[in-house]
């Protein structure tokens, strides 16, 4: 089959190299020329574990390939994915669908023969019928399907999510564009990978309620660990207690500083407007929504209370910028709302991450970046985790007792052991345990 994919970022060129390591012939097509640029001389814009390689490889076999220009790969494929962004809109929350109709607009002016559209971009329901209409209107004799199939990838583990997903799911009524997407998807099918196929709406809303149930998931043991802190509770063991329950789950159970990254916030938000507009409210998102983003606020309350309630002049070193492991993302990440919470209330921050300072330095002022964990801390009146970066987790401690000038400790990760802190000399403060 051949593939163009219209937008190369974290889900189009995960997806577009994973479709070409399953035997597909795929353009990935960006507007971003020094994206594209960078692409065709083999360096990878963004971190993702394993990425470089599958993608030099696909590369090499002749099964991959990165254009500015549009036109020949969407008049040749079998199949055109759009995976723009859908970030929040300005001032409303609602999801913004330009580049979502700008791509489907561009797709009808090149198409040729049968296509089908599919959007892999997470758009609200009905936004599959808005770009049947684009298309429709911009190329009336144009032969096609709008076929929803949302991506369930997790940065950091991007490439295993998309070739062993827990499931696939396909939204269309046309039995053509099943065809072609079971084609596509083929290698799976051997996997026995679940494969969904729904309407177009009742796929664009699985995408929205999966994020929501995960968020409200995440909120929940949040709020679990504020009242372990008020009644001397442990919430990991809390955490272990309801998960072994095989109707709770072990998963996304660990509390911490709030969720952030590209998902979860613009997600949940616009799931709650789509809810609105319907005149049908989800109110348990709307209150996660709102408890989360208190929740990465009071962050730094926290930092500045275990630190005595006073941070002016102080140093803070801070381990972690982006929103989880294994990835430099940095959209919404709960740093960006602890950070200038912290040098608003006079501290200096020095910060490491081992992949994403370069798009911190773009949102984050006022602070400063160090090359190492050790170098962040050192002289630092407290020592702050943000993201649980396998590095942070085996920190030799007793460097760091050296290196900080206190022996203040935050674990907003609860990747270190209480007692184990403590027997250190450490004041160690983590999230929801005693
Ligand atoms: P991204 O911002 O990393 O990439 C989007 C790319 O699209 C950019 O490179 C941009 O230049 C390009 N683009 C925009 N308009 C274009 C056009 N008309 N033609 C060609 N290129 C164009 O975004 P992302 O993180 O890959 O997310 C894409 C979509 O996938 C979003 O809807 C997101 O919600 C969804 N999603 C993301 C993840 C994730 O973990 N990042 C996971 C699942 C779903």
């Amino acid at each position: 089959m051949r593939v163009a994919m219209i937008g190369t970022g974290y889900v189009g060129l995960v997806s577009g190299a994973c479709f070409a390591d399953f035997g597909h012939v795929v353009t990935c097509v960006d507007k971003d020329a020094s994206k594209i640029d960078r692409l065709k001389k083999g360096e990878i814009p963004i971190f993702e574990p394993g990425l470089d390689a599958l993608v030099a490889q696909n590369v090499e076999a002749g099964r991959l390939a990165f254009t500015t220009e549009a036109k020949d790969a969407i008049a040749s494929a079998d199949a055109v994915f759009i995976a723009v962004g859908t970030p929040s809109r300005r001032g409303d929350g609602h999801a913004d669908l330009s580049y979502v109709y700008a791509a489907a607009k561009e797709i009808a002016e090149l198409m040729d023969g049968f296509t089908v559209v599919v959007t892999k971009s997470t758009v609200p329901v009905g936004t599959g019928d808005e770009v049947e209409a684009i298309i429709r209107e911009t190329n009336p004799d144009a032969d096609f399907a709008v076929v929803s199939n949302p991506e369930f990838l997790r940065e950091g583990a991007a490439i295993k999510d998309f070739k062993i997903p827990d499931r696939v799911v396909v939204g269309t009524d046309s039995e053509r564009a099943r065809e072609v997407m079971r084609e596509l998807y083929r290698p799976l099918f051997l996997n026995e990978t679940p494969i969904l196929f729904t309407s177009r709406r009742t796929s664009e809303l699985i995408k929205y309620a999966a994020n929501a149930f995960l968020a409200v998931k995440i909120t929940f043991i949040n709020e679990m660990a504020d009242l372990c802190e008020a009644v001397g509770a442990n919430v990991q063991e809390v955490s272990r207690g309801i998960g072994l329950d095989g109707r709770i789950g072990r998963k996304f159970l660990n509390a911490g500083p709030g969720y952030g990254g590209s998902c979860f916030p613009k997600d949940t938000l616009a799931l709650t407007k789509t809810a609105n507009d319907a005149g049908c409210p989800v109110r348990i998102v709307d209150t996660v929504v709102e408890v989360n983003a208190a929740r990465k606020r009071a962050m730094a309350d926290k930092v500045i209370k275990a630190m005595g309630g006073d941070v002016k002049g102080k140093t803070i070193g801070v381990l972690g910028l982006a929103f989880k492991p294994n990835t430099d993302d940095m959209r919404d990440a709960p740093s960006l709302d602890i950070i200038p919470a912290l040098t608003e209330a006079g501290a200096t921050v020095r910060a490491y991450d081992p992949e994403s300072m370069h798009e911190a330095e773009k949102l984050l002022s006022g602070l400063d970046y160090a090359e190492s964990a050790y170098a962040a801390i050192d002289g630092a009146d407290a020592m702050v985790i943000i993201t649980e970066w396998d590095q942070f987790r085996a920190l030799d401690l007793d460097r760091v007792k050296t290196s900080l000038k206190s022996d203040i400790v935050v674990d907003l990760r609860n990747i270190y052991s209480p007692e184990d802190m403590a027997k250190r000399g450490f004041t160690y403060i983590s999230v929801g345990r005693p």
